[in-house]
């Protein structure tokens, strides 16, 4: 769609970041562009419309970024997930596996009720571990998943057969 192609002119590729052999994507072009910023949040808030979500989660730190006025134009909560040690009251955790090594992530325990059904944005799914840990998250937070937006995928990194296998039937949407 003419969207799409909008939204795909805006990001960059960068070679050999963060680490030789590695192709960046680079959502800022399209941050510094206000149509493609406000055609990206209205495609998400659409999308959280859609799934019936009742909080918007935005996963650190890009998908602060772009969650946030995700949120507010679907008149919706914002939720930060956060790496370890950044959120000063109670939270939840859950570990992850990397590549190399391990990485956690932290949620206000306050911030999700049973009842809330979650939408999580983020900038790329690669591996899927981020957002299969974030879904393990919000549900042991008492939550459901309502949904994950993100604005592209990697798909030869195989994310999505992984992310739909932890996503129950809620839809994995990449625009
Ligand atoms: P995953 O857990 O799916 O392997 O990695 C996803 C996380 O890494 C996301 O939070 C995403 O922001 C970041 N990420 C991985 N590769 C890229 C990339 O090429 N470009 C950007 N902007 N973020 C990436």
């Amino acid at each position: 769609t003419d969207i799409q192609e909008l939204l795909l002119s805006r990001i960059r590729d960068v070679a050999d970041y963060p680490e030789p052999g590695v192709l960046f994507k680079d959502i800022t072009p399209l941050l510094a562009d206000p149509a493609a910023f406000t055609a990206l949040t209205d495609a998400f808030a659409e999308i959280a419309a859609r799934t019936g979500a009742t909080k918007v989660v935005g996963l650190e730190a890009r998908g602060f970024i772009l969650g946030a006025p995700v949120a507010l134009r679907a008149g919706l909560g914002f939720i930060p997930v956060r790496k370890a040690g950044k959120l000063p009251g109670a939270t939840l955790s859950q570990a992850y596996d990397l590549e190399y090594g391990s990485a956690e992530i932290e949620v206000h325990a306050e911030d999700l009720a049973t009842g809330d059904r979650v939408l999580i944005v983020d900038d790329v799914l690669a591996t899927g571990g981020t957002a299969e840990a974030s879904i393990q998250l919000i549900r042991r937070a008492g939550a459901r998943v309502a949904g994950v937006a993100v604005l592209m995928e990697l798909g030869f990194l195989d994310g999505r057969p992984r992310l739909e296998a932890a996503l129950d039937g809620a839809p994995l949407e990449s625009l």
